[in-house]
């Protein structure tokens, strides 16, 4: 798929915002996801626990603090139940460990025609090229199947056609907003697919 005659291309894409504040900002998201689904409690109606998961997220050249490299999840305190409730993120993409916003980012930008700054992001944030054909392979095959965005993709039709994934998903969402808003909305949009099963893909009979 070609977008070297998109105009607005070289304007569209902000570097993600590298500072502390922005993971800070996503962490304290993903708090309030899980504050959510804490008080749902357990369908056997038994408490949920703390019981995180520590990651080491790659993508960022920050030092996250500890508490940041958790992906929060809790645990039913009911013995014979003791399932486990894993909330949405905005930071964990799957088992992926990289920061979601890192692998949205560098797989729309290898769509561009810019890939001397590919290079350079991916460099930045030691993503090598098999990790980056991995993310195009997800968002190419993996991502178009799934039942999420079999049903989100209607909400499209107004925005434009969805032309290349995840390319088309940022200009959507950032064409029109401050950076640090856009990959707010982009990264809420799509935690539903972050939590174990979101990624089901649909099969048709
Ligand atoms: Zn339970």
């Amino acid at each position: 798929m070609e977008w070297t005659n998109t105009p607005e291309y070289s304007t569209m894409y902000h570097d993600l915002p590298d500072a502390a504040s922005f993971w800070s900002f996503l962490f304290a998201v993903d708090q309030d996801l899980a504050e959510t689904a804490r008080k749902k409690a357990c369908p056997c109606g038994g408490r949920l626990h703390r019981s995180n998961y520590l990651r080491k997220p790659r993508g960022t050249l920050v030092q996250l603090p500890q508490p940041q490299c958790l992906r929060l999840s809790f645990c039913c305190d009911r013995d014979g139940c003791r399932k486990r409730a894993t909330p949405p993120s905005v930071r964990f993409l799957g088992r992926k460990v990289y920061l979601a916003a890192i692998v949205i980012l560098i797989s729309a930008m290898r769509q561009g025609p810019t890939p001397r700054r590919v290079r350079e992001l991916s460099q930045r944030f030691g993503a090598g090229e098999s990790t980056i054909a991995r993310w195009q392979i997800f968002w190419r095959e993996h991502f178009p199947q799934t039942l999420f965005w079999k049903v989100a993709r209607a909400g499209f039709v107004t925005l434009g056609q969805i032309k290349s994934l995840p390319y088309s998903l940022v200009d959507a969402f950032l064409r029109r907003q401050p950076p640090s808003e856009g990959w707010m909305l982009l990264l809420r949009f799509l935690s539903p697919i972050t939590v174990p099963g979101g990624l089901q893909i649909k099969v048709s009979h």
